[in-house]
């Protein structure tokens, strides 16, 4: 590759990578922080409010980031292939990364509610897509049972190096920031990425915590301090798979958030842990404010990402007006993925309409002149 750094090769002293690895990359991370100027909300409390836009990395959400690690990793470990169960955005990632390592690739995903882009993804890079008669939960239970039985690596989060390689992100808003943020809003699903934010924030930070002792073990390395105090990680869920609002597990996760559709976290004690140890908290949404927010950021932000990503913004928005988050506080909202992941879903919406008129000036006249 040229041009493009890819995250191994930026933050190749804080990961665990053998000096004679193969790096399979796709010139993931280096996403933009990008200022949120438009909502009163925030500016009006002297909030700095800005979305680290993960929609913009290769396959369109911030799983490439641990992907790169995790593909580098089964390639220098002799692996042929590798297995996944996915509410869709790992299937994608993990097909790209296999494809491009030579991989074989094999993917379980839910019963329906998969979001077109992302289905279109696994199956054009080639991987061999499952769909088992059940949800999310049930898919991850068998890979993990296929994956202890064959010789075949699983990439899900619980595969440490897709962890050493989110933590990435954390490092890129300090270095763009030039300290940590007050706040960091996430959405959680296995709450792996909340997981991974803390670690690296912590890193950075040179604090040593139950989260990053966990990581650090299983793939340790060196590490100095460069930054003061990190954030208070906040997690938000969708209603309907709002385990860490319950207090338990969650039987039939239900939401048009279908990239957190998962009722039993993979990263549940570390997540918890995050919270803790950060002083942070967890909050839901239904679905409606879900989507209004995603509506929001595309029409007065213009940045379009998936209803799961919203739901991180929805909540720093909740605590900004309650005053959790205090006036002057810098916030940092992960925009997870893509909207163009979902293209029905953004179809649906009230706001997605055409006008349909003839062919003559008149007729197009009055529809644009008639509404201004
Ligand atoms: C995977 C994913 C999440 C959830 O991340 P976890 O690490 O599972 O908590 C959120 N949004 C999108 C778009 C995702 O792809």
């Amino acid at each position: 590759m040229t041009g493009y750094k890819g995250l191994i090769e930026r933050y190749r002293e804080r990961l665990p990578v053998a000096d004679d690895a193969r790096i399979i990359t796709l010139g993931e991370g280096s996403t933009p922080l990008i200022r949120l100027g438009n909502i009163p909300e925030a500016e009006d409390r002297g909030i700095e409010l800005h979305a680290k836009f993960e929609g913009l990395n290769p396959t369109g959400s911030f799983k490439d980031r641990g992907m790169t690690m995790a593909i580098t990793q089964a390639v220098s470990e002799g692996s042929q292939a590798v297995l996944c169960a996915s509410t869709g955005n790992t299937s994608a990632s993990a097909a790209a990364y296999a494809a491009r390592a030579g991989l074989d690739c094999y993917v379980l995903i839910p019963d329906g509610k998969i979001a077109m882009g992302k289905l279109a993804q696994a199956m054009i890079h080639g991987s061999m897509v499952i769909q088992v008669e059940g949800n999310f939960d049930d898919g991850m239970r068998l890979v993990k049972q296929i994956a202890a039985e064959a010789p075949i690596t699983l990439v899900n989060s619980v595969n440490p190096y897709r962890l050493q390689g989110q933590k990435t992100a954390a490092f890129e808003i300090v270095d763009e920031l030039g300290r940590p943020p007050d706040f960091h809003c996430l959405p959680v699903g296995n709450a792996g990425n909340i997981s991974a934010y803390w670690t690296g924030y912590c890193e950075y930070a040179g604090i040593t915590t139950a989260v990053s002792n966990f990581l650090h073990g299983q793939c340790p390395y060196q590490h100095d301090a460069v930054t003061d105090k990190p954030p208070r990680m906040l997690g938000y869920q969708s209603s309907g798979a709002a385990p860490f609002l319950r207090g338990g597990f969650v039987e039939e996760p239900e939401t048009v958030a279908s990239a957190i559709r998962i009722g039993r976290p993979q990263s549940w004690d570390l997540a918890w842990a995050a919270s803790r140890e950060s002083e942070g908290w967890f909050d839901e949404f239904d679905d409606a404010e879900i989507l209004a927010v995603q509506g929001l950021l595309a029409a007065s932000e213009g940045i379009f990402c998936e209803p799961a990503s919203a739901v991180s913004v929805a909540g720093a928005l909740r605590d900004i007006r309650t005053g959790k988050i205090p006036p002057g506080s810098t916030v940092v909202c992960t925009l997870t993925g893509h909207g163009l992941k979902d293209p029905d879903i953004a179809m649906q919406q009230g706001s997605a309409v055409v006008k349909k008129v003839s062919a003559d000036l008149d007729a197009v006249k009055q529809a644009i002149l008639g509404d201004r």
